[in-house]
């Protein structure tokens, strides 16, 4: 609706139309019209700055691990404004089987983990945020219901990420202080409500392998991005929806091998492996068991250091400064 609106804004004044587009991934005339400042400005938004890629990893390690856990539940069909039971139910598997498989497995390995939740998510399940908090992971934020954040004004943006904000710190009993948003689908207006927020890192960017400073149109903002890629995420390997072409295409041993390759890149280069999955995918049988076997191979490479999200960019951070 708003990019409609917009659109028309720009049809009358096409030398200014930037300012009308805040928060929309899309502008509605076509970009080969745009004049050189456009396209730049538009660039030049979010970037990346200064890597933070420590010269060495805490204790001497050579490695980083961060595993993130995106607790999307219910909200993956809800964010669409569907109520189908039958697509519900694939969510709710997510909370009463995938995070407990989680958790059992990541206290088997004495590691901790981060988990991004959406605020609606952390409402369905207060125990399992509980238990989240009390087994010593680390909440961050993933949204209000898993909206599409380029949807949005910036006044509704600003709206959910402040609910969410205090819906987590009610259920994980202190303040998050990083965030993913939702599908790592970024706003023109993400990162000034994350300075708002006072956030110490975002982790829904793919500017590099390693961490680094985000820059708020040219000046540094101090908030560390810890990258994400889709070759490092679940989803796209392991994904299902009926109603759509989506099909899981990869065997679960295959994923491990990418996953496995991008940790050995990692190695090689002393810098930041982090994984996203999700509960309701990683948590099945066949693909919890390929899970345990990568934390396994990880473990025995010595000079591993597995960290939260929020330890290593406090860790990256303090070494940059
Ligand atoms: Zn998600």
């Amino acid at each position: 609706m708003r990019r409609r609106s917009g659109a028309s804004v720009v049809r009358r004044a096409p030398a200014r139309p930037a300012a009308h587009h805040a928060t929309g991934n899309g502008a509605g005339d076509p970009a080969w019209t745009w004049d050189e400042p456009r396209w730049r400005a538009a660039v030049n938004k979010v970037r990346a700055g200064r890597s933070l890629k420590p010269a060495r990893w805490k204790n001497g390690a050579r490695v980083c691990v961060a595993l993130s856990f995106d607790s999307d539940h219910e909200t993956s069909t809800l964010r669409e404004g569907s109520t189908s039971p039958g697509r519900l139910a694939q969510g709710e598997y997510g909370a009463r089987v995938g995070v407990p498989r989680i958790l059992d497995l990541l206290r088997r390995h004495e590691l901790h983990a981060s988990f991004f939740v959406p605020g609606v998510s952390a409402k369905l399940h207060p125990d399992e945020q509980r238990r989240v908090v009390a087994e010593g992971h680390e909440i961050g934020l993933h949204g209000w219901i898993h909206e599409g954040t380029s949807e949005l004004t910036e006044s509704a943006e600003r709206e959910l990420m402040r609910r969410a904000f205090d819906t987590l710190t009610k259920a994980s009993g202190r303040p998050p202080v990083g965030v993913r948003v939702p599908s790592w689908d970024f706003s023109a207006t993400t990162l000034p409500l994350i300075r708002e927020l006072g956030l110490l890192y975002d982790s829904s960017l793919m500017a590099d392998d390693e961490p680094y400073e985000l820059v708020d149109d040219g000046k540094p903002t101090g908030i560390v991005e810890l990258p994400v890629e889709w070759i490092k995420d679940d989803a796209p390997y392991l994904g299902m929806n009926r109603a759509t072409a989506i099909r899981p295409y990869t065997a679960p041993s295959a994923v491990r091998d990418i996953f496995r390759a991008e940790f050995e890149g990692a190695l090689a280069e002393g810098g930041l492996f982090l994984l996203t999955m999700h509960p309701h995918i990683i948590g099945h049988r066949s693909r919890i068991g390929m899970l345990d076997e990568l934390i396994r191979y990880m473990k025995g490479v010595p000079g591993v250091w597995f960290a939260t999200h929020e330890e290593v960019a406090r860790y990256c951070k303090a070494a940059a400064s």
